[in-house]
């Protein structure tokens, strides 16, 4: 299948030609028609598959056909509402690329940075919104933002909106639009809230699933290594000697830990910044255009803040903690291995993760191999280790002498101290 035989207008093949995209993606080869054809969309998509193309170009090619201009000023066609500033940013940039050859203009809605220039975006007029639900909410109430003249809503990652609490300002934000519009609606997972907001939101809609979430996993090199937590650091810092890991996104679970591991690498002379939703958007936007420059080798981010970062071909995922959360191990992971590339996720595993690593595995079906033979294994063996006390586990160390020694032996020469992490 071919992006022609979708019947896409000359401007969108022409930007796409440039986008090197030769083949469409199975969700844009089952979405653009119907999408076209004015139908309702329920998606059950994650990040990877192709799905903001899935939705934009659709969006280009319907808004192209039309003037557009009610009274002489543009007017808002199209809402795009995304649960982070990141991934708003990057649909917008898609936006621009998709749309490079299109007579239309997009602004961006997001918090934390100055309101102005959204203010003055909007009264210049616009016919496409990307937003953040409590930014927009502002500029509904403040008179800025008119919702009336929407004829296609996308509510994209819907689950990760309802996870981060986000459900009344969505709400309010689809009472303020009209009630005959095409809604695209998208979700990577379906819990009972998704399957009751897809009933009262859509009609009738085409329903398309790709790459369920388990399945993701499979073309990913995956591997675990069982390791005490005071020496995840050093492990990392041993793994890195590897220098076909080029640049890699590494995944903690809190932000503090994301500047810890940040620290330690700089200390060591790797260049790593950290994301997080503490930092400023600009210092955000500078770490990611600094990674995606190859100018820092590691990113260190938390699952929110990494959620929406797009990068193309992401080799490595590093994940210093294991996630509670099974699906969202498989959303880290998809970040790399991305259109048909295949990527390695390294995972870490302490005496705390053990349940959590079980959990995954149920999940994706299949048996992490675990790598034994490195410099820094667990005091007490995972496959015979009951979760154990702090106290009881140097005790358990003592009796366990070849374990102890690599250990130890290794935090002397390594640059952190275990009690320091
Ligand atoms: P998404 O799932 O929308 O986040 O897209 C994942 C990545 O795939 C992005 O980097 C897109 O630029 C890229 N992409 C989307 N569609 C195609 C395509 N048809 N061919 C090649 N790359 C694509």
């Amino acid at each position: 299948m071919t992006f022609e035989q979708l019947q896409l207008i000359p401007p969108i093949l022409k930007a796409l030609a440039k986008e090197n995209y030769t083949q469409p993606t199975p969700i844009q080869e089952q979405a653009i028609p119907p999408v076209l054809a004015g139908r309702d969309l329920f998606g059950c998509a994650q990040t990877g598959t192709g799905k903001t193309a899935a939705f934009l170009l659709p969006i280009i090619q319907r808004l192209s056909a039309q003037q557009g201009r009610p009274n002489g000023k543009r007017v808002i066609r199209s809402l795009i509402l995304t649960p982070t500033r990141e991934l708003a940013i990057q649909i917008s940039d898609n936006f621009k690329a998709y749309g490079s050859f299109s007579n239309l203009r997009s602004a961006v809605i997001v918090g934390g940075v100055s309101q102005k220039p959204q203010e003055e975006a909007l009264q210049r007029g616009i016919d496409v919104l990307i937003a953040t639900p409590g930014r927009l909410i502002d500029l509904i109430n403040q008179g800025f933002a008119d919702l009336r003249h929407v004829q296609i809503f996308v509510l994209d990652e819907a689950d990760r909106m309802l996870d981060m609490g986000f459900i009344h300002d969505m709400r309010r934000v689809i009472a303020k639009l009209p009630v005959k519009r095409q809604t695209l609606f998208f979700s990577a997972t379906m819990p009972p809230e998704i399957t009751s907001l897809v009933d009262s939101l859509l009609t009738n809609p085409i329903k398309i699933e790709v790459t369920p979430v388990s399945s993701t996993a499979e073309r990913i090199k995956q591997t675990v290594y069982f390791v005490d937590k005071p020496n995840k650091l050093a492990l990392l810092i041993d793994l890195l000697q590897d220098k076909s890991i080029v640049s890699a996104l590494v995944f903690t679970r809190t932000k503090h830990g994301a500047d810890r591991v940040v620290r330690g690498l700089v200390k060591a002379k790797i260049t790593a910044q950290a994301i997080h939703g503490d930092k400023s958007q600009n210092a955000r936007q500078a770490a990611l255009a600094n990674f995606k420059s190859g100018a820092t080798r590691l990113l260190v981010a938390t699952d929110i803040a990494a959620r929406g970062i797009d990068i193309d071909e992401l080799s490595h995922v590093i994940n210093y903690n294991l996630p509670n959360i099974s699906e969202t191990y498989v959303h880290r992971i998809g970040r790399t291995g991305r259109a048909g590339l295949s990527g390695v996720a390294i995972s870490f595993c302490e005496q705390e993760e053990i349940p959590y690593l079980k959990d995954i595995e149920k999940l994706i079906k299949q048996k992490i191999p675990v790598v034994q033979d490195h410099p820094y294994p667990m005091a007490v063996p995972a496959a015979v280790a009951a979760p154990v006390q702090p106290a009881a586990k140097e005790n358990s160390a003592a009796r366990d002498g070849s374990a102890k020694k690599s250990g130890r032996r290794r935090w002397r020469r390594g640059s952190s101290h275990p009690n320091k992490q």
